[in-house]
C-alpha cells in the first residue's frame, strides 16, 4: 500500500473496484481506519503486559506502518496544507451526517477562497448541502460561544444540563452488566491465548481469538464511555470554572476544549458542547438545547459579491 497521497476514502474505493469484500459487504472506512491502526498486523500482539510475536503473521513493515500511523495523527487535527482548520474533524453535514471536510477554491477574479463542503456532495454530488465559507462558519461559533458562555444566566443553565446528565440510574445498572460481559470475554480470550502457548494453533482457535478480541475491545469501549459519563458528577463551580478557563484561550483551544461536535443544516447549525473536560460520554440520548439564537450569514456559493444573507438558527446543545 502506498503511504503517500492515499486517504482512506481512496482506499475504500481501490478495494471496493477490486472486489474485496469486508464479511461480504464493502468496507466501511472506520474498518479501515481500524485495520491501519492496528499493531497486531505486524506481527506483534500485545494483551496485558504480555507480547506475543507468533500468533499473526506480520504483513506490514513496522517502518510502515509507523509512518501511515504518523501521518494519521497529524491529519487528526485541524490542518489542510499550512491552513488552521478550526472545525476540522468536528463538524457534520445536518442533510446526510457526512463530515464536513476542507476545500480550497479560487474565484473568477482569481481570489482564492477556503470552505467547508459535505464530502459526500464533494465526492459524488449525492449530497445537495451548500457549502460554507470557513471564515463565516468558525467566526459565527466563535462568537456565539464566547458570547453565550460569558453570559451567568446561560452558564447555569448549561451546568444544570451538564448535572443532570450525570445523574442516570439506567446506565448504571447497564455498566455492571457490560461488566460482568467484559469478564467472560477476557476469560475465554485467556484460555484461547493459553491453548496457543500450549501449542494448539489451528484455524478455528485464531479466528475465536481475532473474534474475542474484538468483543473485549467493544465491550471496553462501551464501558469507558459510560464510565466517563458516571464519573464523579462535576460540582456546579467545577464546571463554571471548567468553562470560563476555555473561554479565555485561544479559539483553536477553546473548540477543541469546549465543543464536542457541529451539525451544520442549510437553515440550522446545532453546536454540541462537551459534558466537561474529560468530553462526552458518546452516547446518543445527548440533545438538550441550552440556548437559541439567530444568525445572519452571507451566502457561500455566490461568486464575487455575498450580498444576500441567510438566516441560521443556531441552537446551543449538550
Ligand atoms: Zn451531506
Amino acid at each position: 500500500m502506498k503511504t503517500y497521497e492515499s486517504t482512506i476514502g481512496k482506499i475504500v474505493h481501490i478495494l471496493n473496484e477490486k472486489g474485496i469484500r469486508h464479511r461480504g459487504k464493502p468496507f466501511p472506512n472506520s474498518t479501515v481506519r481500524d485495520i491501519l491502526r492496528n499493531e497486531k498486523y505486524t506481527g506483534v500482539y500485545h494483551y496485558k503486559d504480555e507480547e506475543y510475536r507468533d500468533i499473526y503473521p506480520q504483513i506490514i513493515s513496522k517502518p510502515l506502518f509507523d509512518e501511515v500511523n504518523k501521518r494519521m495523527d497529524e491529519n487528526r487535527y485541524g490542518r489542510h496544507g499550512d491552513v488552521l482548520y478550526l472545525l476540522k474533524n468536528k463538524m457534520y453535514c445536518g442533510c446526510c451526517g457526512s463530515v464536513m471536510s476542507s476545500y480550497e477554491g479560487t474565484t473568477s477574479k482569481n481570489i482564492h477562497k477556503r470552505y467547508y463542503c459535505c464530502y459526500k456532495r464533494k465526492k459524488d454530488g449525492a449530497c445537495k448541502k451548500a457549502c460554507i465559507r470557513k471564515e463565516t462558519i468558525e467566526t459565527l461559533v466563535v462568537d456565539i460561544t464566547i458570547n453565550a458562555l460569558s453570559d451567568p444566566s446561560n452558564l447555569d443553565l448549561l451546568a444544570e444540563k451538564v448535572i443532570e446528565e450525570y445523574d442516570n440510574e439506567a446506565e448504571r445498572h447497564e455498566l455492571a452488566l457490560l461488566v460482568k460481559e467484559k469478564k467472560a470475554a477476557e476469560k475465554a480470550l485467556e484460555n484461547l491465548l493459553s491453548a496457543i502457548e500450549q501449542g494448539i494453533i489451528l484455524n478455528s482457535t485464531k479466528e475465536r481469538l481475532a473474534e474475542n478480541e474484538r468483543k473485549v475491545e467493544e465491550l471496553d469501549r462501551k464501558i469507558a464511555a459510560l464510565q466517563n459519563a458516571e464519573r464523579k458528577r462535576p460540582t456546579k463551580e467545577e464546571i463554571l470554572s471548567h468553562v470560563s478557563a476555555a473561554l479565555t484561550k485561544n479559539p483553536f483551544l477553546m473548540i477543541r476544549t469546549l465543543i464536542d461536535r457541529i451539525i451544520l443544516y442549510d437553515d440550522k447549525v446545532e453546536i454540541y458542547y462537551k459534558y466537561i473536560s474529560t468530553g462526552p460520554a458518546g452516547n446518543e440520548r445527548r440533545g438538550c438545547s441550552f440556548y437559541q439564537t439567530t444568525a445572519q450569514i452571507p451566502f457561500a456559493h455566490g461568486r464575487g459579491q455575498n450580498t444576500r444573507s441567510n438566516s441560521l438558527d443556531v441552537l446551543l446543545m449538550i
